[in-house]
């Protein structure tokens, strides 16, 4: 039977764990619990790279610090314009290269290896891989599900890559649990919530993060009240601390002015080698400093002077030193503590319980500063630190499937089952005693939606319970407006964090059409701009998914993907800064309008290309989109319209066949035909003489009466939009074309307006 197992992909090392009747943290292939998060890529001739994942990777790190990448956790779903990574990148703290993923937008992020790039999502994946492989080894058995925890602070866009990068290594994600949940499962329900009901703050200080939640906890139910934290606060940054205190301390030792300086001139291989045995050192030197008084940072032979001469570093680290670093980052990891408390309108004499896990919260003076902030007696330290949140995970992932063991016969039952069928054994009680019988989940973030000048609008609030879905209706900035982006974000730590984006393409005519419908008979009211109804949804995974639909006409379908950062979102902006140049350069009407219409079929293109699920590119579309949008800009360039030229000749066509020779009718429409072919799967140069052919056939004398009257038509329109008092009048004076006329308004009424320039914006109507 498949099994569905529980994994706490962490920053540094990652865990995976199994709940038959009892909970086991299961060994991998190294023979241990924990994997090492860390992907090595080894390039090989003529060949594909191979990764090498865990204790393996690891030991790469001295040779080939450069392909070997740690902590991607702190990379996923990132931009790499992010102030974050712009730090982490002019630090230096990770040998490897980043930068923007040539085929994603500014908001994507690439890691740079051997001259190939790959996504984090991509080496995640890889670590995903091995964790499910040395599980099935492990069990003798296939793994195909898994509860994987995340953050409780990582924003959509993080929980998105974690959700594809699992896809990608095959696993379908059973829940993304916030890792201070999972932490509580894993102290046991059953020790924390006793028979009234708790209120724990679970404290979980890692390698790459500082997770906070809030959570009550009472009968099996675990509700999420509040989450806070810092994903830029862990073990890493306490390493990195360490690592600046012994460089300062040897430059002073040795008399060296910038013994940073002195480490970027070392040859690449003894620089990269020494930065990786740094980072060891002190790492191991801190973890030394949770059981012993003090200890010494030694890397000897490896750095060189400015002669050339071998220089040791050898620094001595008492306790009480490292705990004086540690003042400033004690302060906001309390100020964080605090912030959460606050943020739940809660005060600390009513939290019960904190627990605290991760290999972080095993530094003394952190555990000291809990305790004098909440009293000595509510601090709970988790045995098996380290493992807890896979643990949790794990019985979560159990409590998911849809058979479990029976406690007491451990044979398999059906998951809804209150009695064991085979011995009869109360389930249901078992569940609430000392299981977790259901999680209700909070919003991690505010959500909103950026409006016309920059102001944020909130969808949903941060702790609102989940599922949830918000509905709000907005109206664009312009009655002609066809095209529509839209922001989505986060507010975390009171910094806008983007979550994605969404393009839509609006038919107008459409709409425009079934409005007169409507409407035949009554007095012409002014065009109105159209409204849209948002649909943000957010599942108990924290996932976000968006819907959009034209309000009073749902029938008019509007294109709806969430792009973030990926090969989509850099077709949506090339589309986008043509239009914003088209604007600019003041392009005559008629060629703004068919480069507005070609963007409405191109957005439909582009909502394809890239598979929501695992981030695949499709690459025929993405070809297609591409290819569509350039032969946009160069038409658009050259002030050519087809498409406003293949829609003047249908709408002659449509209205005034009677008037047109059969013959010259036929050939209109082969020219049509054929430029519609050309126009949607051919080259511009195609394009262009399809267009040219069927201009000529519009200039045939026969059809002379017939582009007069299209002229006084489009002059009825002008004088409809301008004066419509003396409309009228004007119009008055062709009753025989006025039917016509009335029904092509909506294709010509956008020819004479300058303000149909406005399309890429949107509006909040006001309730
Ligand atoms: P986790 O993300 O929970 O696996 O924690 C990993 C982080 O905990 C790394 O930064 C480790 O250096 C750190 N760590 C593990 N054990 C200890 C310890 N005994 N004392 C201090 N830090 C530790």
């Amino acid at each position: 039977m498949k099994k569905s197992i529980g994994i706490d992909l962490g920053t540094t090392n990652s865990v995976v764990a199994v709940k038959k009747v009892s909970t086991e943290v299961l060994k991998n292939a190294e023979g241990e619990y924990i994997t090492p998060s860390c992907v090595m890529v080894k390039k090989r001739l003529m060949r594909k790279p191979e990764f090498i994942v865990g204790r393996d990777a690891l030991e790469w790190i001295r040779q080939e610090p450069e392909n070997t990448i740690t902590a991607v956790k702190r990379l996923i779903g990132r931009n790499f314009h992010e102030k974050e990574v712009q730090e982490l990148i002019s630090k230096q703290s990770h040998p490897y290269q980043l930068s923007t993923h040539s085929r994603g937008s500014a908001n994507s992020l690439a890691i740079q290896i051997g001259g190939r790039e790959f996504t984090p999502e991509e080496i995640s994946a890889k670590i995903l891989a091995k964790l499910k492989a040395d599980a099935e080894a492990a069990l003798g058995d296939e793994v195909d599900a898994a509860v994987i925890t995340v953050p409780a602070y990582f924003n959509d866009k993080q929980k998105h890559g974690t959700r594809t990068a699992a896809a990608l290594a095959g696993l379908k994600v059973r829940r993304l649990l916030p890792e201070p949940t999972a932490a509580a499962i894993s102290f046991g329900v059953d020790k924390i919530s006793g028979n009234d009901g708790r209120t724990v703050l679970v404290f979980d200080f890692g390698g790459g993060t500082l997770d906070l939640s809030i959570l009550t906890i009472s009968g099996g139910r675990i509700i999420e009240m509040g989450k806070g934290g810092d994903m830029w606060l862990g073990g890493e940054d306490i390493d990195q601390l360490l690592i600046n205190y012994v460089l300062e301390e040897t430059a002073r030792d040795e008399g060296i002015a910038d013994i940073r300086a002195l480490i970027a001139q070392q040859k690449p291989a003894r620089k990269n080698k020494f930065l990786a045995e740094l980072k060891t050192a002190v790492e191991r030197a801190k973890i030394a400093l949770s059981d012993q008084e003090e200890t010494c940072v030694e890397i000897l032979g490896v750095l060189l002077d400015q002669d050339g001469d071998p220089l040791d570093v050898e620094v001595e680290l008492p306790r009480g030193r490292f705990e004086g670093m540690m003042i400033p980052l004690l302060k906001s990891m309390l100020g964080l503590v605090r912030g959460v408390i606050a943020d739940v309108h809660f005060t600390e004499d009513l939290i019960d319980n904190v627990l605290l896990v991760g290999g972080s919260s095993r530094i003394p003076c952190v555990i000291k500063a809990v305790k004098e902030e909440f009293g000595q007696e509510k601090v709970l330290l988790h045995e098996r630190p380290m493992l807890a949140v896979a643990e949790g995970a794990a019985i979560l992932s159990h409590r998911l499937a849809d058979t479990v063991e029976c406690p007491q016969c451990t044979r398999n039952t059906a998951q809804n089952a209150t009695t064991c069928s085979h011995c009869g054994f109360d389930l249901e009680r078992h569940t609430v005693e000392h299981g977790v019988v259901e999680i209700v989940h909070a919003a991690a973030h505010d959500y909103y939606i950026k409006l016309e000048n920059d102001q944020r609008f909130l969808m949903v609030e941060k702790n609102t319970p989940l599922p949830c879905s918000s509905t709000e209706v907005f109206q664009l900035v312009d009655a002609e407006q066809e095209l529509v982006h839209m922001k989505f974000y986060n507010v975390v730590n009171r910094k806008e964090q983007g979550i994605g984006d969404l393009w839509l393409g609006i038919d107008q005519d459409k709409e425009q059409e079934k409005v007169e419908k409507e409407e035949e008979g009554a007095a012409r009211k002014p065009l109105l701009p159209s409204r849209i109804e948002i649909t943000l949804d957010i599942d108990e995974n924290n996932l976000v998914s968006v819907n959009a639909a034209l309000l009073n006409h749902p029938e008019v379908a509007l294109s709806r993907t969430l792009s973030r950062g990926k090969a989509d979102e850099k077709l949506f902006l090339e589309l986008e800064q043509a239009l914003s140049d088209a604007d600019k350069e003041q392009y005559s009407t008629y060629t703004v309008i068919d480069l507005q219409n070609r963007a409405r079929s191109i957005i439909g293109s582009i909502n394809g290309v890239v598979d929501p699920k695992n981030d695949r590119v499709d690459e025929k579309r993405y070809e297609q989109a591409r290819k569509q949008i350039h032969k946009a800009i160069k038409i658009a360039a050259n002030e050519e319209a087809p498409l406003t030229q293949l829609y003047y000749a249908e709408s002659m066509l449509d209205d005034y066949a009677v008037l047109i020779e059969p013959r010259v009718q036929d050939q209109l429409r082969d020219k049509i035909e054929r430029l519609r072919q050309v126009d949607e799967n051919g080259s511009y140069e195609e394009t262009m003489r399809a267009s040219a052919a069927l201009s000529a056939a519009l200039d045939d004398k026969r059809l002379a009466q017939v582009n007069t009257l299209m002229q006084i038509e489009n002059a009825s329109e002008i004088c409809f939009k301008t004066d419509p008092g003396k409309a009228k009048n004007f119009c008055g004076s062709f009753p025989r074309f006025w039917r016509p006329l009335k029904n092509r308004m909506a294709l010509w009424r956008r020819s004479c307006m300058p303000f149909c320039r406005r399309w890429m914006k949107f509006w909040k109507i006001m309730p």
